[in-house]
């Protein structure tokens, strides 16, 4: 645990994280530079698990407002995060990192079910767990299956991988002086309407304490400097 802060953690990966410039599906340069990443802290000692997005392959609430019912077009969304799963899965593999992918829809070919306390074994044993298929309910997103699912598993904090260096007052690509939050409490992030999360999965993490580190993902190091208690973009937690 080499100088390690966290021992458990939960990474949220955005399916857009994935899609890199290609404007849709899945990039497997990124995918191969993130599991370089992950597996140095895997290989430290910390236990990673990961909740993967789909929005790279398609998202509900878009597709409804085309006319599709909600509902139903949230189960294609989450059946397009299993996509992703399986593919983070497959490269992370391939540098030597062990995996299991949990679904939380059943889907017993492809994926393990979610069962929460097996979740935690496998974290025990060393193995890096990749929840798919969020929630397995509409209405929800995957941001708030990371928070979900960081709490039933006992993670320390949330890793939410973007591609800028933190939270900012304005967006840093179109206001150039645009200030950056090394640390915000969670009512802030809710009364501002930043967006770092949806609502939803930071109101449950407020309600529970759970921090939320918003780090560049396509820098270098960062999951390592982040563990290691370096100041790596914006904290989430506390009061103000
Ligand atoms: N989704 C859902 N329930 C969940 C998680 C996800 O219905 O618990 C659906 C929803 O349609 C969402 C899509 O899956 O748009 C992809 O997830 P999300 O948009 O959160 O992916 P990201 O933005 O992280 O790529």
């Amino acid at each position: 645990m080499a100088g390690y802060r966290y021992k458990r953690v939960l990474l949220k990966l955005s399916g857009e994280a994935l899609m890199g410039d290609a404007g849709y599906g899945i990039d497997p340069r990124i995918l191969d530079f993130l599991s370089a990443q992950i597996k140095q802290v895997v290989a430290g000692g910390v236990e990673v698990a990961i909740v993967v997005g789909g929005g790279n392959i398609f998202r509900g609430v878009a597709a409804s407002a085309k006319g599709m019912d909600r509902a139903q077009a949230d189960y294609i969304g989450m059946l397009a995060t299993v996509m992703n799963a399986l593919a983070l899965q497959d490269t992370l593999e391939s540098h030597g990192v062990f995996t299991r992918v949990m679904s939380a829809i059943e889907m017993k070919d492809v994926a393990e079910p979610y069962i929460r306390r097996r979740a935690i074994r496998h974290l025990e044993k060393g193995r890096t767990v990749i929840f798919a298929a969020g929630t397995g309910n509409p209405y929800f997103t995957t941001d708030t299956t990371a928070a979900l699912r960081a709490l039933e598993i006992h993670a320390e904090c949330i890793m939410k991988a973007t591609k800028v260096d933190g939270v900012y007052d304005a967006d840093p690509m179109q206001v150039p002086d645009a200030r950056k939050f090394d640390e915000l409490a969670y009512i802030d992030v809710l009364n501002l309407g930043l967006k770092v999360m949806d609502n939803t999965a930071i109101s449950l993490a407020m309600d529970n304490d759970l921090p939320i580190i918003v780090f560049n993902m396509e820098k270098e190091g960062n999951i390592t400097a982040a563990l290691l208690g370096e100041s790596v973009g914006t904290i989430v937690r506390g009061g103000s």
